[in-house]
């Protein structure tokens, strides 16, 4: 890809522009480095650091380097000079700044040449001259030459802002790996290049406005489907009845709205919003100490440090499954890297030590912010921890959770795990988040708290103090000032302590084992608690993650039995270690993976640590010996029936009677009736199934909608896996997100799925949506729901079956 180097005065100025771009991007970024204020940290400009963000930014096609004024044009031009031989192909754009990054940067990401990336950052100015005049001549319109086999298609916009910055971005990605040339015009103007956003920008498009699309080459009519998929489903950003924000709250007002809210964590309450305690207030950067103090000052950032790294560590037994989440936050209050770069700053430039870490974890933000929709999650718990350190060098309060004295929703950007460990289910009605998506933190902790969530509101963080507001977890509805009436059809918070009844069961006795996912003693207190039927799924590795060596079999025989003991003479199904990817365990490395969520992980690592699987196998099996409950064996990450056979194989050696595997990919999907023929029953692990069918990020907020689990695809494979298990009479659980769901858990009982396992609090919920309706009727909700062309016909589908709408 083109690399973009943006030359600024301003350090903040470039990072803010540059932050913009990126929300545009769906997919890989470009390289993009910012050379901004001059090496003693004032405004200004320096040709070296130019040249070296050059070299830095080109991976061998070629870089456009976008400037703010005067002197920054002058650094850039030096900045060739400077360049080594052979030099990199550059070329210094006259873009306007904010608007050339932007149509830089996503034009290189659609995988525009240097040319064309540098002609759309130059044009980039014409979107805002025609929308402030439109008599101005169109200044990306092309001439209409079309060939007479040219396809042609007419279409209406039908989301409300028509083909503004994001919808643009979208549609020159659409067609970036297309060979086909396509024209856009509208009534009102003539026809631009599609692959063009900012000239896509300039015909001002609104909701109503018809779009005629021309396109010709040998992808001309896949170039016009996808722009029209993306027009009628309004680029997204359409209402639906599972989105929907209603009473007076302006769309268009919102910040960020990239994001579609969705309901994670089922319930429908009323209550105040309070809105989470403002950051860290950013620290004076003009503020220099004398040398003689600078280094007690780094002592007092260093022990500010220490003592935040402790007390989110104190925090971590009574967090349950966000325990880990706090280690890691606590991890990075300490990080090597980042505090020797904050000393630095106090000892060279005489910062004072809270703006010192300001900058430090600012900058770290920003890298990893650059480095994928993942890392890029891990930003709000970098964020919090800084104004955590902020906070005690200057003798504040940290930053923590509302205490209003009476119940309330909480209204937030994001949560950090180190504020999801202190929620208190008592008194947080629900939560909304502007962030996050259905396997966020706030998610994980809500519905492990039983406490209602939609995450992913637009603007939320906009909603004022005390605003009424009625949320539905169940189905992502937001009501702003709901009247009465709507107030009324607020259920009666559950009790703390919402149990199950009994075993999981239809009105007519067909049968639903439901069961609790653990990892931690917290959560077996809670699944007991709750009345879960046993265990469906042991997530063993969260026991083991801050490791550097493998427990010892000894340990883990010690730790399973704690397990084993509590659910005796009940099911546990124990899945052996699942690392990787977003769990990493130092004692299963393999090395840095590009992708390591398509790395080795799971069962995989099983291949270059065959005595880490062994020795496992054989304390499950002593555990289980000296116990009574009725211990099931499964593997993680399964993709061929080889895995399975070693798999079996494995157990079996060791003497287990109950062995299976997880169907968490695509090809384990396909293959259920070969895998079936191995072992004696599968769990379908619907949280890794969704991310490796929709090929998105499960951990990616902006991508929510395809972790969805009531998209159709999901259900038509978790249908598949259904079917076989039927034909071969085994057993088929599911223990992904998608099993807390109580409504979607008509329609997996009515594929036949015969174990549900999910957080212990949702156990009550779904056992009374089971037991409110026919098995028949979860049959008819399962074909409605797997017939069904998107996600949201799907849930209303099945709503209607159910007699909820
Ligand atoms: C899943 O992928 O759905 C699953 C249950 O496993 P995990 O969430 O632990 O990856
Ligand atoms: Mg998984």
């Amino acid at each position: 890809m083109v690399g973009i180097v943006v030359v600024s005065h301003s350090p903040d100025l470039a990072a803010a522009a540059v932050n913009l771009a990126l929300q545009m991007v769906h997919g890989s970024a470009p390289r993009i480095e910012i050379a901004a204020g001059t090496s003693d940290h004032r405004l200004g400009t320096d040709a070296a650091h130019v040249a070296d963000a050059v070299v830095a930014a080109d991976d061998g096609t070629g870089v456009v380097v976008i400037m703010d004024l005067g002197s920054a044009v002058l650094s850039a031009e030096l900045a060739i000079e400077l360049l080594p031989e052979p030099r990199i192909p550059t070329r210094l754009v006259p873009a306007a700044f904010v608007e050339g990054i932007f149509a830089a940067v996503v034009s290189a990401a659609g995988g525009a040449d240097l040319d064309a990336v540098a002609r759309e950052a130059e044009a980039a100015l014409a979107a805002k001259i025609t929308q402030l005049d439109p008599t101005r001549a169109q200044p990306g319109a092309v001439a209409a030459d079309r060939p007479d086999t040219a396809i042609v298609a007419e279409t209406k916009i039908v989301n409300q802002d028509g083909i503004h910055a994001r919808p643009a971005a979208l549609i020159s990605g659409a067609l970036a790996s297309l060979d086909a040339r396509v024209t856009i015009a509208t009534e009102r103007s003539p026809a631009v290049s599609a692959r063009s956003p900012t000239a896509l920008m300039s015909i001002g498009t609104r909701v109503g406005d018809v779009l005629r699309i021309e396109a010709d080459g040998p992808d001309a009519s896949k170039g016009v489907d996808r722009i029209l998929d993306l027009v009628r489903d309004g680029f997204g950003e359409l209402e639906s009845t599972s989105s929907r924000i209603q009473a007076g709250f302006d769309s268009s007002s919102q910040r960020g709205g990239l994001e579609t809210p969705l309901g994670v964590s089922s319930g429908r309450v009323v209550g105040p919003a309070v809105r989470m305690a403002d950051p860290a207030i950013e620290p004076d950067p003009l503020t220099r100490i004398p040398e003689v103090e600078r280094s007690s000052a780094i002592t007092r950032l260093d022990s500010a440090a220490a003592q935040i790294a402790e007390q989110l560590r104190s925090r971590i037994n009574a967090a349950g499954a966000v325990g880990e989440l706090l280690e890691a936050a606590a991890a990075m209050a300490t990080d090597p890297d980042l505090m020797a770069d904050a000393s630095r700053r106090v000892r060279d430039q005489g910062l004072s030590p809270e703006r010192a870490a300001w900058e430090a974890f600012g900058t770290a933000a920003n890298t990893i912010r650059g480095a994928g929709p993942r890392q890029a999650e891990r930003v709000t718990d970098l964020y919090d921890v800084r104004n955590r350190i902020i906070s005690t060098l200057v003798g504040r309060h940290a930053p923590d959770l509302p205490d209003p004295g009476h119940p309330y929703v909480l209204v937030a950007v994001d949560l950090a795990p180190a504020d999801a460990a202190g929620l208190d289910a008592t008194g947080c009605l629900a939560i909304i988040t502007e962030k996050g998506g259905p396997t966020a933190h706030a998610a994980i902790i809500a519905r492990s708290l039983g406490i209602p969530a939609v995450v992913g509101v637009p603007g939320a963080s906009a909603i004022p103090d005390g605003t009424l507001l009625l949320v539905d977890g169940t189905t992502g509805e937001l009501i702003i000032e709901p009247t009465i009436d709507q107030q009324a059809t607020a259920t009666a918070r559950q009790a703390h302590r919402d149990v199950l009844s009994g075993p999981g069961r239809t009105a007519d006795g067909h049968t639903v084992a439901l069961l609790a996912n653990v990892a931690s003693a917290g959560d077996v207190a809670a699944a007991l608690e709750s009345g879960a039927e046993g265990v469906g799924l042991y997530r063993t590795e969260l026991c083991f993650l801050d490791r550097a060596e493998a427990p010892s079999v000894a340990e883990q025989v010690s730790a399973y039995r704690a397990v084993f003991a509590a659910f005796g003479g009940r099911r546990v199904v124990v899945r052996t270690l699942d690392a990787g990817s977003d769990k990493p365990l130092p004692f299963l490395a393999y090395g840095r993976e590009a992708n390591p969520a398509l790395g080795v992980r799971g069962f995989r690592t099983a291949v270059s640590y065959p005595e880490v699987l062994h020795d496992q196998l054989k304390a499950i099996k002593e555990a289980a010996e000296a116990e009574s409950a009725e211990v099931w064996v499964m593997a993680p990450m399964i993709a061929t029936v080889d895995e399975v056979r070693n798999f079996g194989h494995a157990a079996r050696t060791v003497g287990l009677p109950s062995i299976g595997v997880m169907i968490e990919t695509p090809a384990a999907v396909i293959q259920a009736d070969q895998i079936l023929i191995e072992v004696d029953f599968v769990s379908v692990g619907t949280n890794d199934l969704a991310q490796y069918a929709f090929a998105a990020d499960r951990h990616s907020a902006s991508l929510a909608s395809l972790n969805d689990h009531w998209q159709p695809a999901l259900l038509r494979m978790i249908d598949m896996v259904a079917r076989a298990a039927a034909t071969s009479d085994k057993p088929v659980g599911v223990s992904g997100e998608a099993a807390s769901d109580p409504l979607l858990a008509l329609v997996l009982a009515g594929l036949g799925v015969s174990s549900l396992s999910m957080a212990p609090r949702a156990l009550a919920g779904v056992g009374r949506s089971l037991a409110a309706v026919t098995f028949e009727q979860c049959r008819r909700a399962a074909r409605a729901a797997c017939d069904a062309d998107t996600s949201a016909r799907a849930r209303e589908a099945v709503r209607e079956i159910a007699g909820h709408s």
